[in-house]
């Protein structure tokens, strides 16, 4: 059976300079994929390609069997793929009701079910997004993401810079997407929270994939290798 997400050997360039030199990865249906790699590896670069945000020059993004190579970002997403971008994107002059049903397109995800995996939200749907905490925003941006019912949920960084509390209620969450069957490919430096819950890990070292595997087969010496400071 093909998969979700198939991305074969793509090559992605800022302007003259290469950051990508060949990242391959795959997510199947059903399965949470950690995305890992030290600091300026390609993680986030691998992400915007898949949404096309950046364009890559060669390789292939298959989606649900569709090619993604011509496709602009804003079809990607309409396609099934909900991005949570690093450093959390919410409209800041729209209320947190308004950030969430502007993306929303029918399915599963309702503000129903996003008020009950995120409680915060639904007792401030009428305070403007930049009122919000730092948490708040994140739980927010993750909302947005889910109402748009995306085959695939991309997180990057969701719990950067967060106070543990809320770091906990966003892992929490994560958790229960993937018992509702939800696909995610995710980025994530608390690797005690992340590996857990991955079925598969790709770990990325100067722009191409240099690991694939299962969480236990992540010995100490490739995490020192690859992931190690
Ligand atoms: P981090 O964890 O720090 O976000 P990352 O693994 O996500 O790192 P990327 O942000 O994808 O890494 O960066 C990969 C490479 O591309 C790095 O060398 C980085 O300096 C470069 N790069 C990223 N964004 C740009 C940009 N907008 N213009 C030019 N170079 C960039």
């Amino acid at each position: 059976m093909s998969a979700l997400l198939d991305v074969k050997g793509i090559e992605t360039f800022y302007g003259p300079s290469q950051a990508l030199f060949g990242v391959d990865l795959e997510v199947g249906e059903g399965e949470v994929v950690a995305l890992m790699g030290r600091n300026g590896m390609g993680k986030t670069t691998t992400i915007s390609s898949i949404c096309g945000l950046e364009k890559y020059r060669s390789g292939d993004v298959v989606f649900k069997g569709e090619d993604l190579k011509t496709l602009p970002s804003h079809k990607i997403a309409r396609l099934g793929i909900g991005l949570v971008p690093e450093g959390r994107r919410c409209f800041p002059n729209l209320t947190v009701y308004e950030n969430l049903i502007a993306a929303a397109r029918t399915g599963d995800w309702t503000l129903d079910r996003v008020s009950t995996l995120f409680p915060r939200l639904k007792e401030r749907f009428s305070q403007y997004a930049n009122t919000l905490s730092g948490g708040e925003q994140q739980m927010l941006a993750v909302g947005r993401a889910l109402m748009t019912n995306p085959d695939l949920l991309i997180l990057d960084e969701a719990t950067e810079g967060l106070a543990p509390v809320i770091r906990q209620e966003i892992w929490q969450a994560v958790r229960s997407l993937k018992e509702t069957g939800q696909s995610i490919l995710i980025v994530d430096k608390t690797l005690s929270e992340l590996l857990p819950i991955a079925d598969h890990c790709i770990i990325l070292e100067k722009g191409t994939t240099v690991w694939k595997g299962k969480p236990e087969e992540l010995t100490r010496d490739i995490e020192n290798r690859y992931l190690g400071v």
